[in-house]
C-alpha cells in the first residue's frame, strides 16, 4: 500500500544513479531492514534507502520534498522511541557508511554517520586515543554526538560534542556544507545537542585524548537490602571523586549468568559501575572506600582494556527487546531521591530491567551552558527509568512501572537529557532545552529547515 502512494516518476529519478541500495515492501531484506533496535516499534516505510554517498543522500531529500513524504534518518538505529524509521515515508540510512580515520599525529578522526560507537572506539584505541562517547557498543555514534553524547569518559574529557571539532551536513536544500568553528558557527552551535533538526550530518570530526588502554573498571554489587545505605555512602563518596572517576548506579534482577553466583540469580541487586580513567594505582585508592562497604556480593571491578569495559554492558541492552523509558536528571540524591529509588526499584517485575542512574559533573559543567545546545549540564544525576520485556508480554506492565517511577521524582527533576526523551511532545522538547536555548533553536531551523523536512526527531518547529 505504501508503495502505491509512490510518484513513479519521483521514484525513477531517485533510482537513477543511487549509488547505495533502496528497499521497498515485498523485498527479501526489506523487513531486517526496518527494524530498529527497539523491537516495540513496527513502522513499514516506503522505501529504505542505503545511501553509499552524499549524492544519495541528496537524491533522498530532493525526493522527500518532490513527494511530500515524511523522511526519517537513521544511524545506528538506536532511538529510544523509534524516530529513525517511518510509516509510508523514506529511510535516508546512513547504516553503510562507517568508515573512521584516525590521524594519531594530530590526534583526530573522522567518522562517517553509520559508525556505531564500538567501531569508533577501537579505531581511536588502536593508537590509545579516545573520544567520550556512550556505554553501549550497539548505539550509532550519529544520533548519540548530535544530541550531546554522555558516558564513562565524560567526567574527565567532557561530552561527545566536547570534542567535536566539525561536520559536514547536507541540509533540507540539498546542500553539502561544513559547520565547525569557523565556519557556520551558528549551525556548529546547533548540531550540538539540537540533533537531527538542522540536515543530514555525513562525518564527524573530532578531536582525541590519551586514554589507557587499561583502565580500572567494572560493577560492585550488594544485595537491595543494603541499597538505602549504600547509596547514601555513594553520594558522599562522590562529593570528593575526582573527575577521572564516573560512575553509574544500577538496579536489577541479578541475571543468570557464568560469573554471578547462583545463589544470587533473580535476587534484586544494587550495583555501582564504576570507570577510573587514569592511572590504576590511583583508581585503586579511590575505589577502596566504595569497595570495603558494606556487604558486597560481587566486584567484578579490575583494571582491563577500555574497550572491553566499553562492550560490558551491550548484552544487557540487546536489539529487538521491547523496550520503554522515561528519563529526568535530578540536581542531588536527597534522602527522598534514594528512598523512592529504592521503593521502585524493590518493585521491578521483569528480569531484564534495569535502570542506570548516570554521575555528571566534572569536565561536563566546567563548559558554559550557551556554548552548545545541550543543557543537562548542571545536572546532578541524569536517571533512566527503562524498562524492558522480551516481546508484548508483561510490558505493559513493565511500562506503567516507569511512568509510576517518573512521577514520584516529578518533585525533584530538574531537566532531561534529550537523547533519553520519548515521543513527549513539543512542550517537553521545549522544556528538555529551555527556553533560551529552544528559542534560539528554533531561529536556526527557521533558517535551515523552514519547511520542518527534518522532523522525525525531537522535533524545534520553525518559529
Ligand atoms: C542501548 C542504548 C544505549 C545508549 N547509551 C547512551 C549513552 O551511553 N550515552 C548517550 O548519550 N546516549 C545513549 N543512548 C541514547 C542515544 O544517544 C540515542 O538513542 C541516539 O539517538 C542513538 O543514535 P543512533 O544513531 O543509534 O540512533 P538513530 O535511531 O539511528 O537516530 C536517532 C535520531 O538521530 C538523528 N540522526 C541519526 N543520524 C543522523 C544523521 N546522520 N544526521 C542527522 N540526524 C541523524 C535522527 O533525528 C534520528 O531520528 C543510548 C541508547 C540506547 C538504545
Amino acid at each position: 500500500m505504501a508503495t502505491a502512494q509512490l510518484d513513479p516518476a519521483a521514484l525513477g529519478e531517485l533510482s537513477a544513479g543511487f549509488r547505495g541500495e533502496l528497499i521497498q515492501p515485498g523485498q527479501p531484506t526489506y523487513d531486517e531492514r526496518r527494524q530498529v533496535w527497539n523491537g516495540s516499534i513496527d513502522r513499514h516505510p516506503a522505501v529504505i534507502a542505503r545511501c553509499g554517498g552524499n549524492d544519495d543522500v541528496i537524491a533522498a531529500i530532493r525526493f522527500a520534498r518532490q513527494t511530500g513524504v515524511p523522511l526519517a534518518v537513521r544511524g545506528g538505529g538506536h532511538s529510544f522511541p523509534g524516530s529513525s524509521v517511518c510509516d509510508g515515508g523514506i529511510v535516508v540510512d546512513m547504516s553503510t557508511q562507517t568508515e573512521v580515520k584516525v590521524d594519531p599525529e594530530k590526534r583526530t578522526a573522522t567518522a562517517q554517520a553509520g559508525t556505531l560507537l564500538g567501531q569508533f572506539d577501537t579505531a581511536t584505541q588502536a593508537h590509545g586515543l579516545a573520544v567520550p562517547a556512550g556505554i553501549v557498543t550497539h548505539t550509532g555514534l550519529a544520533g548519540l554526538t548530535l544530541g550531546g553524547g554522555i558516558g564513562w569518559l565524560m567526567r574527565k574529557f567532557g561530552l561527545t560534542i566536547d570534542q567535536l571539532l566539525s561536520v559536514e551536513l547536507v541540509t533540507a536544500e540539498g546542500e553539502v556544507v561544513r559547520a565547525s568553528e569557523g565556519e557556520n558557527a551558528d549551525l556548529f552551535w546547533g548540531v550540538r545537542g539540537g540533533g537531527g533538526n538542522f540536515g543530514v550530518v555525513t562525518e564527524f570530526e573530532f578531536s582525541l585524548n590519551p586514554l589507557g588502554p587499561q583502565v580500572l573498571a567494572g560493577p560492585i554489587f550488594w544485595l537491595i537490602e543494603e541499597s538505602p545505605k549504600v547509596l547514601r555512602f555513594y553520594r558522599d563518596w562522590i562529593a570528593e571523586a575526582p573527575d577521572e572517576l564516573m560512575t553509574i548506579v544500577m538496579h536489577r534482577k541479578a541475571p543468570p549468568l557464568d560469573f554471578v553466583p547462583q545463589e544470587l540469580h533473580g535476587k534484586l541487586i544494587v550495583g555501582v559501575v564504576s570507570c577510573y580513567a587514569g592511572p590504576i594505582e590511583e583508581g585503586e585508592r579511590v575505589l577502596k572506600p566504595l569497595r570495603e562497604f558494606g556487604s558486597p556480593v560481587l566486584d567484578l571491578c579490575a583494571p582491563k582494556p577500555y574497550l572491553e569495559h566499553q562492550s560490558m554492558l551491550d548484552p544487557a541492552f540487546p536489539h529487538g527487546r521491547w523496550y520503554y523509558m522515561r528519563a529526568c536528571d535530578v540536581a542531588e540524591l536527597t534522602d527522598e531521591v534514594i528512598d523512592i529509588t529504592v521503593d521502585h526499584a524493590m518493585r521491578i517485575r521483569s528480569p531484564l530491567t534495569t535502570f542506570p542512574i548516570w554521575q555528571m559533573g566534572g569536565a561536563v559543567a566546567r563548559v558554559p551552558d550557551d556554548a552548545t545546545a545541550f543543557t543537562s549540564r548542571g545536572a546532578g544525576h541524569t536517571f533512566n527509568l527503562t524498562s524492558m520485556t522480551e516481546g508484548p508480554e508483561g510490558f505493559e506492565e513493565e511500562r506503567q512501572w516507569t511512568r509510576d517511577f517518573w512521577s514520584a521524582l516529578e518533585p525533584h527533576q530538574m531537566g532531561v537529557y534529550v537523547n533519553f526523551l520519548m515521543e513527549e511532545g513539543e512542550d517537553r522538547v521545549r522544556e528538555a532545552y529551555g527556553a533560551a536555548t529552544y528559542d534560539r533553536l528554533k531561529a536556526l531551523k527557521q533558517k535551515y529547515d523552514p519547511e520542518n523536512l527534518f522532523r522525525l526527531n525531537q522535533n524545534v518547529r520553525p518559529g
